[in-house]
């Protein structure tokens, strides 16, 4: 396994331009040669992998995952080593994952203690956004240090978890100006906090404790306002802006329109609201209900999946995250009796792979290519690591997956890798199975054996202004700057005011 040579032979290699097949020589973690048929001059210590008949695509990017993440009294079960070597099992080979300051508190701080937990745990590569939880003018200078010296080029604002992490309009419009200065991509969670918080209070006022509370309290039409109103924010500053979790379809909606008008925003759905939906919150059993528990939350209309997933495949939506961020059982029970105390979150980073597959290709609703774009291409370009991850090129980082695109498996909590008790697609049939994954030029994962190795992940530093999200932005300052009317100045009557 400790090969530090790899010829992955005869293979279908899937990009997210085009498909053909080719053999991928791998030495020292990078990909050195592509071709039919290589021939290599030295056979010593190399490892041939046959791939015929399989497919071979760039390792998965999720770009939204919660890795021990402290949240409402207790933490995420999944730490970066239980989460990336499920992660790798799956077929992702990078996730992203978000330092979080407490209001108040430094956001350098914040980057440290999460490098500090990540670095020796992780199986894969990774890299982190910063949250921007409160404002003040070291707030901003901090920004300008993490991209500059920290790569860190996106930042994400909460527009709900009111007194916790939420900002206010103004906030939104001063760190979105501030992302546009230094080249960062804003995100944002996108709901209404203050109607979230007035919506919980009916809901337990009418006596509605259980987890259908958490979804009647914070309806669709409150993540759609939302994700209109960041867009509009951040339109005003020009700035670009990703809007994490799309859950539902007037928000996904809010977002194809805007892209319509020109518009540079992203929008991200993720492996749970593509997967299951929210009629889950009014399952009889609290444990199961309360598993689904996320914000904002699955959505109970049941064509929501599909509808999502149409978007993705036809560039409405861009990439797909999971949000993994996994509370077992004993931990959800925390909100046994109040639904606004079920610590939210759900699992996703193991399956996210299969669930696009099963849902997006093997259904007909995209093709192999478009399915490599929303799964790793898309995010390594609107994140800036692109060609270095999100493509199978010479020279790329060697994140590789060889997949099958016709075996099938049966999610379940029983045979995942996650720490979590639970698995929000327990019993989903899924076309499309990894059968091995290199991360990094190691197998570190093959024919369902883990070989993952904690710390041989490497944090992933990102360039502020990336082309694919920057070009446009750059140009439209250049050359759309409204202009005064030329006009010989008034010289008539002027009332007097007294
Ligand atoms: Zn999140």
């Amino acid at each position: 396994m400790a090969s530090n040579r790899i010829l992955v032979k005869g293979g279908k290699v899937v990009n997210d331009d085009f498909s053909e097949v080719a053999d991928v020589y791998i030495e020292d973690g990078l990909i050195k040669e592509i071709g039919p048929n290589l021939q290599l001059d030295n056979l010593t210590n190399l490892r041939i992998i046959h791939a015929a008949g399989k497919l071979v695509i760039p390792g998965g990017i999720d770009t939204h995952t919660h890795m021990q993440l402290p949240f409402m009294g207790t933490h995420a079960i999944d730490d970066f080593y239980s989460g990336t070597k499920a992660a790798v099992a799956g077929g992702t080979t990078m996730i992203i994952d978000f330092a979080i300051p407490r209001k108040g508190s430094s956001l350098i701080e914040a980057y440290n203690t999460w490098r500090g937990w990540a670095d020796p745990k992780v199986c894969c590569d990774y890299s982190l956004h910063v949250a921007v939880t409160w404002w003040s003018d070291k707030v901003k200078e901090e920004m300008g240090i993490l991209a500059r010296d920290k790569g860190v080029n996106s930042f994400k604002m909460f527009m709900a978890y009111k007194d916790l992490y939420m900002v206010h309009d103004i906030e939104l419009y001063q760190a979105f100006t501030c992302c546009k200065n230094i080249g960062a991509i804003a995100q944002v969670h996108a709901e209404n906090g203050d109607l979230i918080a007035e919506g919980a209070k009916k809901m337990l006022s009418l006596g509605i404790t259980g987890p259908e509370g958490h979804e009647l309290c914070r309806p669709e039409e409150v993540e759609a306002e939302a994700t209109q109103r960041a867009i509009t924010i951040a339109n005003s500053v020009n700035c670009p802006l990703f809007v994490v979790h799309v859950m539902s379809k007037s928000a996904a909606k809010v977002i194809a329109n805007a892209r319509r008008e020109g518009k540079v925003v992203f929008g991200e759905p993720i492996a749970a609201g593509l997967g299951t939906d929210g009629t889950n919150y009014w399952h009889k059993e609290w444990s199961h209900a309360a598993a689904h528990v996320m914000g904002p939350p699955l959505r109970p209309d049941p064509s929501t999946p599909k509808y999502l997933m149409n978007l993705l495949a036809n560039d409405d939506l861009s990439v797909t995250g999971t949000d993994n961020c996994t509370f077992s059982t004993c931990q959800k029970a925390l909100g046994k009796d109040d639904f606004t105390k079920i610590p939210n979150g759900v699992n996703g980073v193991e399956d996210r792979m299969s669930v696009v597959w099963e849902k997006g290709v093997h259904s007909g609703i995209m093709d192999e290519n478009r399915y490599v774009a929303v799964t790793s291409s898309i995010a390594a370009r609107i994140f800036n690591m692109y060609p270095q991850k999100g493509r199978i090129a010479k020279g790329s980082d060697a994140d590789i997956v060889i997949w099958d695109p016709e075996a099938t498996r049966t999610i379940s909590a029983k045979t995942h890798h996650q720490a979590v008790n639970f698995n929000i697609f327990e019993g989903m049939v899924c076309h499309g199975v990894p059968l091995v994954t290199i991360a990094g030029g190691r197998v570190v994962y093959e024919n369902g054996v883990l070989h993952a190795v904690p710390g041989h992940g490497k944090y992933i530093p990102r360039k502020p202004f990336s082309d694919y999200v920057y070009r446009r932005i750059l140009q439209r300052d250049e050359v759309c700057q409204p202009v005064p009317v030329e006009r010989k100045p008034y010289t008539g009557e002027v009332i007097k005011i007294m």
